[in-house]
């Protein structure tokens, strides 16, 4: 069963020589990578280089032209909810207070009710929002909107979390917390991480690999340092 406490395995996400993009062309071709189970990569880049189109292909949002996309070896036909994603726009709806918000992807998992109420509250205080269950989005700041996300995904143990600039929007301080707190909850958590960024500071505070993408395609920096980064972009 899925509860907060009893995190499920990592998935493996594999690319073999995937060209995705929309219409006419590839925006990223040819891509090989490897996603190993529990690590976060980071993957960075400039702005239109591909970052959340890397992303939907791995959501099973959009089908490559060419190659294949792996979770554990099975094709990814489609979105699955072992896939969470977290995006910078924050998704959340409105008129659904924080408490029902993080517990949806549980309802649609027809996780019983005590159950699914016990992970959300359970990760609600974690990601530090205990008190503010009966809020609704609108009265939230933007990082409080970006914890309930978090709280939202990590609540429903998915077995991979991709984060498409997920903290983009925030000012610097705000930022700096959430930074922290993510990597703290993901302590307890053994999702493999995918997460997107045009900070180079943040691909590196966060990575254990870093992955760049560039004209050339998506590559991993074996020894990533800012300048090593800053020269590739
Ligand atoms: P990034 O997230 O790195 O800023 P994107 O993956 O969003 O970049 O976009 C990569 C390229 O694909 C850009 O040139 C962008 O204009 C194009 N693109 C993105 N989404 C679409 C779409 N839905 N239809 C057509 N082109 C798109
Ligand atoms: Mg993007």
């Amino acid at each position: 069963m899925t509860t907060a406490t009893t995190a499920a395995a990592g998935l493996r996400l594999t690319l073999e020589r995937v060209t995705l993009g929309y219409g006419r062309g590839g925006v990223l071709r040819d891509v090989d990578l490897e996603i190993e189970p529990g690590e976060i990569l980071t993957v960075v880049g400039s702005s239109g280089s591909g970052k959340s189109t890397l992303l939907r292909g791995l959501a099973g949002l959009l089908p490559p032209y060419r190659g294949r996309i792996l979770a554990d070896g099975a094709e990814v036909t489609g979105p699955s909810p072992d896939r969470a994603m977290i995006f910078q726009e924050d998704g959340l709806l409105p008129w659904r207070t924080v408490l029902r918000n993080v517990e949806l992807p549980l309802a649609i998992r027809k996780v019983p009710r005590d159950e699914r109420r016990r992970a959300a509250r359970e990760w609600i205080a974690r990601v530090g929002l205990a008190g503010s269950e009966d809020r609704l989005p609108r009265e939230l700041s933007g990082g409080m909107r970006q914890r309930v996300q978090l709280a939202r995904a990590l609540a429903a143990a998915p077995r991979a979390v991709l984060m498409d600039e997920p903290f983009g929007a925030l000012d610097a301080q705000t930022r700096a917390e959430m930074q922290r707190l993510l990597l703290d909850v993901l302590r307890d958590t053994s999702a493999t991480v995918v997460f997107v960024t045009h900070d180079v500071d943040e691909a590196l505070l966060l990575g254990h690999r870093i992955a760049v993408i560039t004209s050339d395609g998506v590559r991993i920096l074996a020894e990533a340092t800012r300048e090593r980064i800053v020269k590739e972009l």
